[in-house]
């Protein structure tokens, strides 16, 4: 319900979708071999505007969709690779053998999309829920319903969602101190809405969001035929009202130096006073859990004072709420059109509700995402292709590490420390090593909210199972079947999804030179994350301790002060310039990811250029591949959004990173003069 926050992720789409990823959108999703001519407008200058050179033919041919704010390269690689899971999934749901993963994927769906089944059984499937919140009469009934609905719904790192509608979030990661264990990471939870700021901010636009907040509780209510709706409502909001308040604020949340605070379970107790932890603890199975990592602990120290100051009613009013509101896709249909109602047109402005199939497809992916993964990566990445990306990424690699020799401002003791972490990057390509095991996970034909639920408490517990297990590095945080890429930084690991290693972003049938300026680009942009100032953050085994010294620091700000200054001078509008501050870290890592690969290419040449092609010259494919892969259109609304709050740069002007490389000058004769000319000592060089 609640939009993510970002990741170190690729966002070739619009944004980062779920996590931080970095994902694009470019031309011909499905045969493209080879660079699109016809998509290419010669009569632009390269040096002048070398997104138009390598686009201006598509942007002609090509219109938005009226449903879509953008539309390029990511989004058509993403539709397309929905239609075939939406085909699998299909599939599976005809023949699949009784108890295999398949014939859960297809239960899971058909029934998900059975509204006539859903409105037969009513709210029958919410009663025992219902009746447990009935029951709760004093402050330990009350502890143990709130630890009972506890979920692994949070992660502050990989996937970056910081928000559950429970009380706490548990996320079971690595512990930032120890890397070698796991620890239980517990964060602040218990909103409705997006974020604090919408119950706290004085403006008329958040007021009116409150009302209509308000009188969305009450409708619930009302459908669910409870007594006095608008008395519950109003108890709702203003519990939820003082848990705002109690909360931190996003950007704090977002700090990693700030949330790594360990706390034993008598800390909990004396530091936390209010809710009975052992209680709490106990029903969300974490009884012999002796310690945690505590977020937010002025949230959670308010927060556990709320739960005895509170009145009983209001968490049972609250709690009742949020077991309805969260459920209701697998309602019947007046719960999912009162969500939607609220949820997509008074908060996001979303007109239409997606189609039924569509969010079965999607939910399905929630519950299974892996079973679903596996037959997509069965059908659509072979073999053949995994090699290849093998391939490319030991090539980045060994082209990354010379680059951190040759670097000038770097200490030698760091430079022996960088290399070392490079040397133990694990990199996940296509998909996992060893897929999850979806056996205790029952899924009931007919009962689609049992499903939900089953499903919910199959990834808690597959959670719990981790604590006191030794880490697994290769466990994947993203499906196969997204089209997009994340370093978790943790781990120092990367995935890279197999429905991004796709054409154009990769494809057997052209050069392999193409590959490197698009897909090849990707992979060095996820890899150098891990050596930007998050990653400095982060050692080679994922504990969080610096390890650069002041002086690499001041360096590594002097080369990003220059590359600020080239993207602060974009402007997609006249009165709206590109925030080369907030951009920076991706655009340090699109110039050396882009670099990377380029070393990449010319060394799986044995150093010579890729032979012409197409009429191109090596060099030429390589950098036009690469400016075809950003290729996208965009509503100036959504342009202007995203200038203003997301961290990737506009497609245009990630397209023409280029200008900071040498052979790119040579590759399409650009001078002095020129408006893309960089002067040598402009060109920006981090590694
Ligand atoms: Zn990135």
């Amino acid at each position: 319900m609640k939009p993510n926050a970002h990741m170190l992720c690729l966002a070739v789409l619009a944004a980062c979708a779920p996590a931080k990823p970095e994902v694009r959108a470019s031309s011909s999703a499905s045969g493209s071999t080879g660079i699109d001519l016809a998509g290419m407008d010669t009569s632009v200058a390269p040096g002048n505007d070398f997104y138009g050179y390598a686009n201006g033919g598509w942007i002609k041919s090509h219109e938005i969709p009226p449903d879509r704010s953008s539309y390029g390269t990511g989004t058509m690689v993403q539709e397309l690779t929905a239609k075939r899971t939406a085909e699998l999934i299909a599939e599976a749901a005809k023949d699949a053998a009784p108890g295999s993963d398949a014939r859960k994927i297809g239960d899971y769906y058909t029934t998900y999309l059975d509204e006539a089944a859903i409105a037969a059984r009513g709210l029958a499937p919410l009663k025992p829920a219902l009746e447990r919140i009935t029951g709760i009469s004093d402050a330990h009934t009350l502890a143990r319903a709130l630890g009972t609905g506890l979920r692994a719904d949070v992660d502050v790192l990989n996937n970056t969602n910081y928000d559950t509608d429970n009380l706490f979030g548990l996320w079971v990661a690595q512990d930032l101190s120890d890397p070698a264990r796991y620890a239980a990471f517990l964060l602040q939870g218990g909103l409705g809405l997006p974020d604090r700021d919408y119950y706290l901010d004085a403006s008329p636009r958040m007021a009116e969001v409150r009302d209509k907040y308000r009188a969305h509780i009450a409708a619930v209510f009302t459908l669910a035929g409870l007594t006095e709706p608008d008395a519950r409502a109003a108890r709702v909001f203003d519990l939820e009202h003082k848990i705002a308040e109690a909360h931190r604020p996003r950007i704090e949340t977002e700090d990693v130096t700030k949330g790594n605070n360990h706390w034993t379970r008598s800390e909990l107790a004396e530091r936390a006073p209010g809710l009975d932890w052992q209680t709490f603890l106990a029903a969300a199975g974490l009884d012999r859990q002796a310690g945690f990592v505590i977020w937010q602990p002025a949230a959670f120290t308010a927060m556990a004072a709320l739960v005895a100051s509170q009145p009983l009613d209001a968490w049972k009013d609250w709690l009742t709420y949020h077991a309805i509101a969260r459920r209701s896709d697998v309602l019947p249909q007046a719960f999912d059109d009162e969500s939607f109602a609220f949820y997509g047109k008074a908060l996001s402005g979303t007109q239409q509700k997606r189609e039924r199939w569509k969010r079965a497809i999607d939910a399905t992916s929630g519950a299974l995402g892996q079973a679903v993964g596996r037959l997509y990566v069965a059908r659509y990445f072979p073999a053949s292709e995994k090699a290849r990306v093998e391939a490319m990424v030991k090539n980045e690699i060994a082209a990354f590490a010379r680059r951190i020799d040759r670097l000038d401002w770097m200490t030698p003791a760091t430079k022996a420390k960088a290399k070392a972490k490079l040397a133990v990057l694990k990199v996940g390509i296509g998909y996992p090593d060893r897929w999850r095991d979806y056996a205790k996970l029952e899924v009931v034909p007919g009962d689609a909210y049992g499903n939900a639920e089953r499903a919910s408490l199959f990834d808690y517990r597959r959670n719990l199972d981790k604590l006191g297990q030794p880490v697994d590095r290769g466990e994947w945080v993203m499906n196969p079947q997204l089209v997009n890429a994340v370093n978790l930084p943790a781990m120092n690991a990367l995935n890279f999804p197999a429905a991004i290693l796709q054409p154009p972003f990769l494809d057997p049938n052209r050069p392999s030179v193409m590959d490197y300026g698009a897909a090849g680009s990707v992979i060095g942009h996820e890899i150098s994350h891990s050596f930007d100032d998050q990653g400095a953050l982060f050692d080679a085994t994922g504990r969080l301790h610096n390890w650069w010294t002041p002086e690499d620091f001041a360096h590594f700000k002097a080369s990003s002060a220059k590359l600020v200054a080239q993207y602060s001078a974009y402007h997609p509008f006249p009165d709206l310039a590109v925030n080369g501050q907030l951009t920076s870290s991706e655009n340090i890592a699109d110039v050396a990811g882009l670099a990377a690969a380029y070393d990449a290419y010319r060394m799986s040449h044995d150093g010579k250029e890729a032979p012409t092609v197409q009429g191109l010259t090596g060099d030429q494919q390589f950098f036009i591949s690469f400016a075809q892969s950003w290729r996208r259109k965009a509503r100036e609304q959504a342009v202007r959004r995203q200038v203003l709050t997301d961290g990737h740069a506009p497609a245009e002007y990630r397209g023409v990173t280029a200008r900071n490389l040498d052979p790119w000058y040579t590759a399409f004769g650009v001078k002095p003069g020129d408006a893309l000319y960089l002067a040598p000592a402009d060109r920006v060089r981090v590694w």
